[in-house]
């Protein structure tokens, strides 16, 4: 064990006194360590144990995160989806107007490339804004609900 040096206290008057003392001494001074010894592992295991039902409440916290993605999920497949079609009338490399630009990765729209249209009429890359809708489930420039619209539509209907 690694305490060797005396408590302050203990054993600074006890050097002249003879071996019985002595013997004493080292015996407090065992039982002294035993009880450190105890003390530490009693902390130890109440440490561990702390940090056990912290990492146990975590997967729970985990759980109710994910109990709204269900809802997320269900109202991502509800949303329409549709492959983009190039405008006829635009030919030639005139720049494209900002309706058919995928506001998530900036980039235009080609033809063929699979849309998703969210309730509020804003069009995307599929691919670009699944990832984000089932993080934030808002529409990335009006912020406005896709649960909502989709409980709105539920109620209305
Ligand atoms: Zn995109
Ligand atoms: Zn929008």
């Amino acid at each position: 064990c690694g305490r060797a040096a005396a408590a302050p206290g203990v054993g600074s008057t006890g050097s002249g006194r003879g071996p019985a003392d002595s013997v004493l001494q080292k015996y407090l001074q065992q039982l002294w360590d035993t009880v450190l010894l105890v003390a530490l592992i009693l902390c130890t295991g109440v440490i561990i144990q702390a940090r056990w039902q912290h990492q146990d409440r975590q997967p729970n916290d985990n759980f109710q995160v994910l109990e709204p993605r269900t809802d997320v999920l269900r109202s991502m497949s509800l949303l329409k989806t549709r492959p983009y079609r190039q405008p006829k009338r635009w030919c030639g490399p005139s720049p494209p107007t900002d309706a058919d630009i995928c506001a998530v990765c900036l980039e235009a729209f080609r033809n063929n490339q699979c849309l998703r249209v969210l309730p509020c009429l804003h069009e995307y890359h599929r691919d670009c804004v699944d990832p984000w809708l089932l993080l934030q489930h808002t529409c990335p420039l009006c912020k406005r609900s896709i649960l909502d619209a989709f409980y709105s539509d539920k109620s209305r209907s």
